[in-house]
């Protein structure tokens, strides 16, 4: 270990999802279900909003907080989910998702303070939080109970350091949806407890069968307590474009605007004009959540044929986790045989915490005879158990 390292940095570890990547790349002939990202292409008009903007010179740093046009169509958005915010002062765009779940940790931990977080959950929550020196504790969720996080449950956790509640619904890695009744609960334990919450919401166009997405923040008495945290990498699959954005009460937002002033200064230019025009259009997105639901339906249908699987239909995203104690094996070793017997990618899921033990984490963001290949190859595998 360097010395040079600080205490935090040398406790940095990579994440168990990498670990399996890493061990798939011995595999050339596997079908990747591990991946968590959209597999098609960003839409060609979002395409040409970035270039038009290059080419007419927007090639710049642009304001800290983002691009106002880019604030006004986020705020314009989030509209729609009865958020009502001031794109001057309650918005702003920052790298990813990522960037604006870890700016807002950063302006609102104090050390020793306590971030609530369900059980299994996506990683990177855990190791910012831990970065930061917070302490994380977690709100284990269960599958008899769609894998949402219950208000006692979470109120049976808070202590006086309790500060921030982490939501993400629609959830990495369950696939669950938070019920409006649930987040109505939760919404009180929050207010009860003083609580601020940060809603993490880069799946919430990623939601089917008709339903439609609750921000915990249209709920009476939580905008001034809620970061809604959203991102384009999903939903108009631009991963790579890295923008996300976040919005809440203006003196975190703030905050969160002279942070990013100090770290990266802002977002990449083009991406932000790229994001206007997506947000405004919503260019793609119908389709692209047609074809998710498709796919939903193929992965949810071929797992529950399969035996020793058990799998709850999932209400969004692209993730299945379906219950895998039916065979006997521990989340790693079904994930590890799979990949070497079966030539299937899945991630164990006690890689998302402890209650994730017994589940494995399949992304649906494939194409459909992938799909079908995977769960003829698990059904040979499994046959043979
Ligand atoms: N939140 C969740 C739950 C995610 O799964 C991801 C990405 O996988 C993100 C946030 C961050 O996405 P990005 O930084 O690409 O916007």
């Amino acid at each position: 270990m360097n010395r040079f390292l600080c205490k935090n940095a040398r406790d940095l570890q990579q994440g168990g999802i990498r670990r399996f990547f890493d061990m798939a790349a011995d595999y050339p002939g596997a079908v990747n279900l591990g991946i968590g990202e959209p597999d098609m292409a960003t839409p060609s008009p979002i395409i040409d909003a970035a270039v038009k903007s290059m080419r007419e010179g927007k090639t710049h740093y642009t304001p800290n907080a983002g691009v106002l046009e880019t604030r006004e169509a986020v705020a314009e958005y989030l509209q729609r989910f009865g958020a009502r915010k001031d794109p001057r002062t309650e918005v702003i765009i920052t790298t990813g998702g990522m960037g604006a779940v870890s700016m807002a940790l950063q302006c609102c931990i104090t050390s020793g303070d306590e971030v609530l977080i369900q059980d299994p959950q996506w990683l990177n929550y855990l190791s910012q939080v831990k970065f930061m020196n917070g302490v994380a504790v977690r709100i284990p969720v269960d599958e008899q109970n769609g894998f949402q996080p219950r208000a006692e449950d979470i109120e049976k956790v808070i202590t006086p350091k309790s500060k921030i509640l982490l939501l993400n619904s629609p959830n990495n890695p369950t696939g669950s949806v938070i019920d409006g009744e649930t987040l109505a609960a939760i919404a009180q334990v929050a207010k009860k407890h003083d609580l601020l919450v940060l809603s993490d919401e880069v799946y919430c166009e990623l939601l089917y069968d008709g339903r439609e997405h609750v921000s915990i923040a249209s709920i009476d008495g939580m905008a001034e307590r809620t970061v809604i945290i959203n991102s384009l990498s999903k939903t108009f699959a631009m991963t790579g474009w890295r923008l996300g954005f976040a919005a809440g009460p203006r003196e975190i937002i703030s905050k969160m605007v002279f942070l990013q002033e100090n770290l990266t200064a802002c977002a990449a230019a083009m991406s932000q004009y790229a994001a206007a025009y997506a947000l405004r259009t919503m260019c793609g997105v119908d389709e692209m959540r047609s074809v998710y639901q498709r796919r939903r339906d193929i992965m949810h249908e071929g797992l529950a044929s399969l035996p020793g699987i058990r799998c709850r239909k999932p209400e969004g995203t692209f993730y299945a986790f379906p219950n895998i104690t039916g065979t006997g094996l521990s989340s790693e070793q079904f994930a590890e045989e799979l990949l070497k017997k079966a030539g299937v990618v899945v991630v164990p899921g006690n890689a998302f915490g402890k209650c994730g033990e017994g589940y494995v984490r399949i992304s649906y963001a494939n194409a459909e005879e992938n799909l079908k290949e995977a769960i003829n190859r698990m059904r040979k595998y499994l046959e043979a158990l």
